[in-house]
């Protein structure tokens, strides 16, 4: 008997790795019509300035809007489009989405506003990045300085050598690179010197931590203080609580984003959102 309970164990962990990738490939080939049926979409992200609350930028985050499954987030497709491939030719959707969205808040007079958008490690080792970055910005009118691109600390550390050459040229174009989920890496801290980096995202496990009396924020003052010993600025993922807010000031953290400010959100809201500046609101 206990043969056969194993068995129909064995059958039924057979049937759901089945399912699974079954599920899979159908999302795979549908990805493939994604783009051309203009399926994809950004939810912007604000990033405020700890000290007033003013949103200075935001981060672009892709969602597919799948016919029968709705609205699908991007850690169940972004790993497909990484293994298949399909990274580069959405990450080229996004970059030019983010940066015309970002060019328009701007001409309606959030003059500083920087955009920020993810990059993965397979559109990094890609030879067209560079070109993909250059022509989103051309196309859209957009300034390099306002553009912040997002390349996570694990890929940073992948196939260091092309990494480190592609890093020297989205740098040439002016354009500002942070590291994503900073302090996840588990790595060596000595690429922070090596790379052309000028921002850190501390990673939302870090931020959790701050604000509770049962936490202690050991590690994420640690954190924080590598950024501030090599003077990058640093901006606070995932602030959920307002307990935080003075926590991460305290610490010299001058830059946050999170639900506690607002929730990723479509570019309508976001426009409402954007107080015009003083000069503006007069003329
Ligand atoms: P990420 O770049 O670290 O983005 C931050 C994620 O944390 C977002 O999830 C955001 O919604 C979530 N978040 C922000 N504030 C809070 C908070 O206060 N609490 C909690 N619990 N979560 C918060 P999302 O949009 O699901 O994106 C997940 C990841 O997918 C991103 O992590 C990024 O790695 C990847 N991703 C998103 N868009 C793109 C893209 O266009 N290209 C690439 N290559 N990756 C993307
Ligand atoms: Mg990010
Ligand atoms: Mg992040
Ligand atoms: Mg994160």
């Amino acid at each position: 008997a206990a043969k056969n309970a194993g068995k129909r164990r064995f059958a039924f962990f057979e049937a759901t790795m089945y399912t699974a990738a079954l599920h899979r490939v159908a999302l795979e080939s549908d990805l493939r019509e994604a783009l051309a049926r203009d399926e994809l979409l950004l939810h912007y992200q604000p990033i405020v300035e700890l000290a007033t609350g003013r949103i200075v930028g935001a981060e672009a985050l892709v969602r597919w809007r799948h016919p029968v499954r709705g609205l699908i987030p991007p850690m169940e497709f972004i790993p497909i489009a990484e293994s298949t491939g399909l990274i580069v030719p959405i990450g080229r959707w996004v970059l030019r989405e983010a940066c015309a969205q970002a060019a328009r808040w701007r001409a309606a007079g959030t003059t500083d506003f920087r955009i920020a958008v993810n990059v993965s490690a397979w559109q990094v080792q890609s030879s067209e990045l560079v070109a993909d970055v250059r022509e989103a910005l051309a196309h859209a009118g957009l300034p390099a300085s306002a553009l912040s691109l997002e390349i996570t600390e694990s890929t940073m550390l992948t196939d260091t050598e092309v990494t480190l050459g592609r890093l020297h040229e989205l740098k040439a174009l002016g354009v500002t690179l942070g590291v994503d989920d900073f302090g996840t890496g588990y790595s060596s801290l000595s690429y922070l010197q090596r790379f052309p980096i000028d921002q850190l995202k501390i990673d939302k496990s870090f931020v959790d931590g701050l604000g509770g009396a049962a936490h202690d924020p050991a590690l994420t003052r640690a954190i924080v203080a590598i950024g501030g010993a090599l003077r990058l600025p640093m901006v606070a993922e995932g602030v959920e609580r307002p307990e935080q807010v003075e926590g991460l000031l305290a610490l010299g953290c001058e830059l946050a984003q999170g639900f506690h400010f607002a929730r990723p959100m479509p570019a309508s809201e976001l426009s409402a959102r954007l107080a015009p500046t003083p000069e503006r609101a007069v003329a």
